[in-house]
């Protein structure tokens, strides 16, 4: 595999390791109205950027094999693996609460879908690989800026064992590309068992292809549910798999909570099927706690800040049943009385969800009625102080329960140390004598409380220096970020507060 010098007018068949994958294109083969056939556009002398061994061993994929053969000219579209039969998907949406119409994949095509010896299916999609019927009036493009924050994101959230997409590889190309300022293109190869979201079956709906929703639903029950797959009663199986649905949604977003990240644009088109992070735009992680923190400079009026997010899944998952709803029963009155029972279980779920990973947090090992002030207590501590989200949890890790000792990594993140030193004396109350063993509390609580997260500074450094044709800045945080939890003395300067400048960073959609 050479890369080309000039782009080929159409894209080619090329042998590369992708052709000892197993590809089933079962998107390709459900075609209308959910898939149109999509081949990416070449685009001019594309280079590599970044290759993710850990998904290419993910996918049953010889990494070495793709870096020595060069991945660029295959991970960018110029050229196809035989067995590919790439798609775009049709999907509308709610933006920000309103009914967009239809989306689509504008810029993102699948080249199939490709099953591992252990049985687990991952689409194989590249994002920013030329237009699409859904492209509107945009270029069909990505940024190499957009792909290396959702590169690094997706890649952070999966160290957090956070259910999300996966990324593979970065392919770039000195393509001018006009965002705000001209930027260069980048490819994106992005993994996921599924990339159908809500707005999939809510496209179906604004339709009126009634018909259409059970073909979908069904294909995403049999390769992703085989235990609601062998329900045969069909209402019964789709309100099995809308409670799957409506619970690993709030877990998701009870996971989001626990780490301080915030998505940015939770748009139901932006709602992965599976309860996966899906479609990393202008997302956060909290540095500063401030649960109305608003991430997306796009979200003027706040829709999407941190303290949003668990109502924000109920609303989306509301929008979802809606639009399955003729699955649920043929009475309308009827499904939409089990549709909302089916949403009602997400507050017990997500409180639940919350609560169990809140109380990890804090080293608890059994559970009490007073736990919820507890942590109610630390986070208004820490929103008053604006003290720092990751590092306050991490620094609680060190404190001694007995004796209070080691108590300095988690008050000096406080202004108001004495308030920091006050919860610190109830926390201690809480954990009495059942969590005695100091070292193995510690232990247990690193499991959960990340060191490193992706500071949106960190991303920025990482991207400039990759704008400037070094990749060794990513590459070195990439490696950060896959040990989240591990001490890594060497890079603790990764675990700092972010220096002043980067305060004024401001984000939009724009990708
Ligand atoms: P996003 O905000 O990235 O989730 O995108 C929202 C919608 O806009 C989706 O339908 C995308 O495919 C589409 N879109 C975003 N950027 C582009 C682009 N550069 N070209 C074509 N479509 C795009
Ligand atoms: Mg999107």
């Amino acid at each position: 595999m050479s890369d080309t010098t000039t782009p080929p007018a159409e894209p080619y068949t090329l042998a590369s390791p992708l052709d000892a994958l197993d590809w089933r294109n079962r998107a390709a083969e459900l075609g209308t109205p959910y898939y149109t056939p999509q081949r990416p556009t070449p685009i001019a002398d594309p280079y590599p950027v970044i290759f993710n061994a850990d998904v290419a061993a993910l996918l049953g994929l010889d990494a070495e094999a793709m870096q020595t053969a060069g991945y660029a000219t295959v991970l960018s579209g110029n050229a196809l693996p035989a067995a590919a039969a790439p798609v775009s998907h049709r999907y509308g949406g709610h933006q920000f609460g309103l009914w967009a119409g239809q989306l689509g994949d504008g810029r993102a095509i699948t080249l199939g879908d490709i099953e591992t010896e252990s049985g687990q299916v991952y689409d194989i999609q590249l994002k920013g690989a030329g237009a699409t019927p859904y492209s509107r009036f945009a270029d069909g493009r990505a940024v190499l800026r957009s792909t290396i924050r959702e590169f690094l994101a997706s890649e952070a959230l999966a160290a957090l064992r956070i259910p999300t997409t996966r990324a593979l590889s970065i392919v770039g190309s000195d393509m001018p590309i006009y965002r705000e300022t001209a930027e260069t293109a980048a490819i994106l190869t992005r993994v996921a068992p599924s990339h159908v979201r809500f707005g999939s079956f809510e496209m179906l709906f604004y339709d009126r292809r009634f018909d259409a929703l059970a073909p979908l639903a069904d294909a995403v029950i049999s390769t992703h549910h085989p235990e609601i797959a062998a329900i045969t009663d069909p209402a019964t199986r789709y309100r099995h798999w809308v409670a799957h649905v409506v619970e690993c949604t709030a877990t998701l977003v009870a996971d989001w909570q626990a780490v301080g990240f915030c998505h940015g644009v939770l748009n139901t088109d932006n709602m992965s099927i599976l309860g996966q992070t899906l479609d990393y735009g202008p997302f956060g992680f909290l540095d500063r706690f401030n649960p109305e923190w608003i991430c997306n400079h796009t979200d003027a009026g706040g829709r999407y800040t941190y303290r949003q997010q668990p109502q924000v899944g109920l609303w989306n998952l509301g929008r979802f049943v809606q639009a399955v709803l003729p699955l649920l029963d043929d009475d309308p009155e009827e499904a939409v009385a089990i549709g909302q029972s089916l949403l009602d279980a997400y507050r017990e779920t997500f409180d639940a969800a919350w609560l169990a990973r809140m109380r990890a947090k804090l080293g608890l090992t059994d559970a009490k009625d007073t736990d919820r002030a507890l942590i109610e207590s630390l986070l208004q501590c820490m929103a008053t102080d604006g003290a720092d989200f990751t590092r306050v949890f991490r620094g609680l890790c060190a404190v001694s329960g007995a004796s209070g000792g080691h108590e300095a990594a988690f008050v000096d993140e406080f202004v108001d140390r004495e308030a920091a030193r006050g919860w610190l004396a109830e926390w201690r109350t809480r954990l009495g004598d059942t969590n005695a063993d100091d070292a193995a509390r510690a232990a247990r609580m690193k499991g959960v409380n990340p060191k490193y997260i992706l500071r949106n500074y960190l991303a920025q450094q990482a991207i400039e220096q990759a704008q400037a044709g070094d990749y060794s800045a990513l590459e070195r945080l990439h490696d950060v970020l896959r040990r989240p939890f591990d001490e890594q003395p060497e890079n603790a300067d990764y675990a700092r507060l972010p220096p002043d400048w980067a305060r004024g960073l401001v984000l939009s959609c724009s990708a």
